[in-house]
C-alpha cells in the first residue's frame, strides 16, 4: 500500500501517518518526490485497507502496490532514483551514460593504473576491476583480496576515476565497501540474502547483478532486499542470461532494459563483456543497450589480454574500448 499525500501536506501531517501505520506493527516510509510525499507501507502480512488513511488531513490517495517487491517499484517511486558519486561528479541514472570499465581482475598495480589511465582518457568515469574473484574452478586465480583493493585506492588517487569492485560474501563486504565507491554483487551472488542484506546496511552504492537464469521478479527482489535495510543506492546491471546459445558466452536480454526502466524507478547499467563472452560481440552489444535507454555501461578491458589472468577473451584492447566511445557519441549520446 502507497499512501500518497496532497501537495500541501505539513510535516505533521506525514507525521501522524507515518504514526498510525507503526501504531499497526508495520514499517513507514516516507518517499519524498518532486511534487508531493509518498508513504510506502512495508513487514504488512495481509492486505491494508487504505480506507482507513483517506480521511486523514493531507491524505490524497491510497494506492494499493501489485508487485511483491515495493520499494524497488515505480508504483512507489515515480522518479528516476540518480547515484551520486563524490560531490555529484558522476551522476548515474541521469541524461549522460556513465561508463565502467576495467579488467576483470586488479592483476597488478602497474596493469590497474596503466589501463586506468587509458580508459579514463577514452571517457570512462569509473574503473571497474574484481580483487575478490568468484571463480568457476577453484584452481583458477581468485583475486589478491585485499591487495587488490588497496591498489584499487591508489587508481583512485592517481587518475580520480571513481571504484566498483566486487564483495563475494558478507565478510568481505566490509574491506570491500571500505575501499570502493561501489560494491558490486556479481552474478552468482544475486540470491546471495546474507550478502544483500549486508550491502544493504552499507553507506556506499550497490551494483547488483542479474542472477544468469534470473527472471525480473527474481531480480528485483534481490534489489528489494538490499533497500529493505535501507540503501536506497541499487544500480540493476543486466549481464546476459543462459540460453541455448553457443556463438556467445550468454544472451544479453535486450528486453530486460526497458522492462525495467518501466517497472524500477533505480538506475540500470549493462555488462556485455560477461554477456558476450568474446570480444568481437563487446562493442555492438553495448551500442544496443544504450541505444535501448541503459543508464550506464560496465566494459571489461584490458593491455593485454592474451596474458590477462581472468576473462581475456572477452576484454576489449583500449583502442578498441576507444572506439566503442567514440562510436556511442557520434550517435550523439552524452558520455
Ligand atoms: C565480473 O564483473 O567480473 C563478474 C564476475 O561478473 P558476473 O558476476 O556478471 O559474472
Ligand atoms: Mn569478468
Amino acid at each position: 500500500m502507497l499512501i500518497v499525500m496532497s501537495k500541501g501536506a505539513t510535516a505533521e501531517e506525514i507525521e501522524v501517518v507515518i504514526k498510525r501505520i507503526e501504531a499497526h506493527g508495520w514499517q513507514a516510509k516516507p518517499i519524498p518526490g518532486g511534487e508531493r510525499t509518498a508513504i510506502g507501507i512495508l513487514r504488512n502480512h495481509g492486505p491494508v485497507d487504505g480506507a482507513m488513511f483517506l480521511g486523514m488531513p493531507g491524505v490524497r490517495d491510497a494506492i494499493p502496490v501489485s508487485k511483491p517487491y515495493k520499494l524497488v517499484s515505480r508504483e512507489m517511486k515515480r522518479e528516476n532514483t540518480t547515484i551520486s558519486l563524490g560531490n555529484g561528479d558522476v551522476i548515474i541514472g541521469g541524461d549522460k551514460i556513465v561508463v565502467a570499465a576495467g579488467p576483470c581482475a586488479v592483476e597488478s598495480e602497474k596493469q590497474a593504473i596503466s589501463i586506468a589511465e587509458s580508459v579514463k582518457k577514452s571517457g570512462a568515469a569509473i574503473f571497474r576491476a574484481g580483487a575478490f574473484k568468484p571463480r568457476t574452478s577453484p584452481y583458477a586465480f581468485q583475486g589478491l583480496g585485499k591487495k587488490g583493493l588497496q591498489i584499487l585506492s591508489k587508481v583512485r588517487e592517481e587518475t580520480g576515476l571513481f571504484i566498483v569492485s566486487e564483495a563475494t560474501d558478507h565478510e568481505v563486504c566490509d574491506v570491500v565497501e571500505k575501499y570502493a565507491d561501489i560494491i558490486q554483487i556479481g552474478t552468482r551472488n544475486m540470491q546471495n540474502y546474507r550478502l544483500l542484506k549486508r550491502a544493504g546496511q552499507a553507506k556506499k552504492p550497490v551494483l547488483l547483478k542479474r542472477g544468469m537464469s534470473a527472471t525480473m521478479d527474481e531480480f528485483f527482489m534481490a534489489a528489494e532486499y538490499i533497500m529493505s535495510e535501507g540503501n536506497d543506492q541499487v544500480i540493476m546491471c543486466e549481464r546476459g542470461i543462459r540460453t541455448f546459445t553457443k556463438h556467445s558466452r550468454n544472451t544479453l536480454d535486450i528486453n530486460a532494459i526497458p522492462f525495467m526502466l518501466k517497472t524500477t524507478h533505480l538506475p540500470v547499467m549493462v555488462d556485455p563483456s560477461h554477456a558476450a563472452g568474446r570480444r568481437d560481440q563487446v562493442t555492438a552489444l553495448a551500442r544496443a543497450s544504450v541505444a535501448a535507454g541503459c543508464h550506464g555501461l560496465l566494459v571489461e578491458v584490458h593491455n593485454a589480454p592474451d596474458q590477462a589472468m581472468s576473462d581475456g577473451p572477452q576484454s576489449l584492447l583500449p583502442e578498441e574500448f576507444d572506439d566503442l566511445i567514440k562510436g556511442l557519441k557520434a550517435m550523439n549520446f552524452q558520455v
